[in-house]
């Protein structure tokens, strides 16, 4: 099957002041995959992914998501098209509960504001059972029935991550990206929170791209790995192909 990229990055550059962050980088992220972007600190790495989220725009080049030139839009309208990423759960959701957290995503129903629903109160009534629905089978699936209630600042590391990545379920996201969403998560809950990413990708077809800093977390999800270094990409391949190749390994792991 011809290869079908959700993501083309195509000669991408970010210069902040006299700083080239980003040179001229090219890589695709194939639908139904989960792409690893790994390299040293000072890589580029966040600041390519800043780029692919919306966050600022290019220097130059273009990215292009789904086919379409997304060069330049905000991750609001990145985030309609279908593409997500993770945020810490803010503090003011944290006096909400697990299931209320969810609840509150948009929904995938554009035109559907709340000001329209409010002068249709049965079709809003309908919207939120739905919605509720929705939202309960997001727990079922991350198995967080047993905290549904719970306010979600009383909730561990592991399962704040849990309803973070519970929370790209609730729109048709066509990817997810993560941002070190291992940082701080103890090893138990890394192996919980791996396995749904897993799940989400095998049972759902959710495609990731995973900037990661947590080495064994990326060779276990992620192939392929892009490596980046001194704002270049310098390799891709699966992390035994990496581990093998000289270049690399002096590059990145230290040789
Ligand atoms: P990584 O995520 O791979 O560690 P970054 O993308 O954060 O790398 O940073 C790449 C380079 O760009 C670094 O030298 C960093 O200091 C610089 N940089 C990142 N963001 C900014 C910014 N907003 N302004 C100026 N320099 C920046
Ligand atoms: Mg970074």
């Amino acid at each position: 099957m011809a290869f079908d990229a959700v993501i083309e990055v195509r000669s991408v550059s970010k210069r902040f002041g006299g700083l080239l962050a980003v040179n001229q980088c090219s890589l695709e992220v194939e639908r139904g995959s989960i792409t690893g972007l790994i390299g040293p600190n000072g890589a580029g790495k966040s600041t390519l992914f800043n780029m692919v989220a919306g966050n600022f725009p290019p220097s130059s080049g273009e990215i292009i998501f789904d086919g379409q030139d997304i060069t330049g839009l905000k991750p609001h309208e990145l985030f309609k098209l279908g593409m997500l990423r993770t945020f810490q759960i803010a503090h003011e959701f944290s006096n909400m509960t697990a299931l209320e957290n969810l609840m509150m995503v948009p929904g995938d129903q554009p035109g559907e504001s709340l000001t329209t629903l409010w002068f249709q109160p049965k079709k809003a009534a309908t919207r939120e059972a739905e919605v509720r629905q929705k939202a309960l089978d997001v727990i079922d699936f991350l198995k967080l029935g047993h905290v549904k209630n719970e306010l979600a600042g009383n909730l561990s590391g592991g399962q704040k991550k849990l309803l973070e990545l519970g929370r790209t379920m609730m729109v048709d996201a066509k990817i997810v990206l993560l941002d070190e969403v291992a940082a701080g998560v103890n090893k138990t809950l890394l192996n919980d929170l791996a396995a749904n990413i897993e799940r989400m990708n095998k049972e759902l077809g959710y495609t990731f791209f995973v900037i990661e800093h947590d080495m064994d977390l990326i060779a276990r999800l992620c192939d392929p790995v892009i490596v980046m270094a001194q704002g270049e990409v310098i390799a891709k391949g699966n992390m035994d192909e990496l581990r093998a190749n000289p270049m690399i390994v002096e590059a990145y792991f230290g040789g």
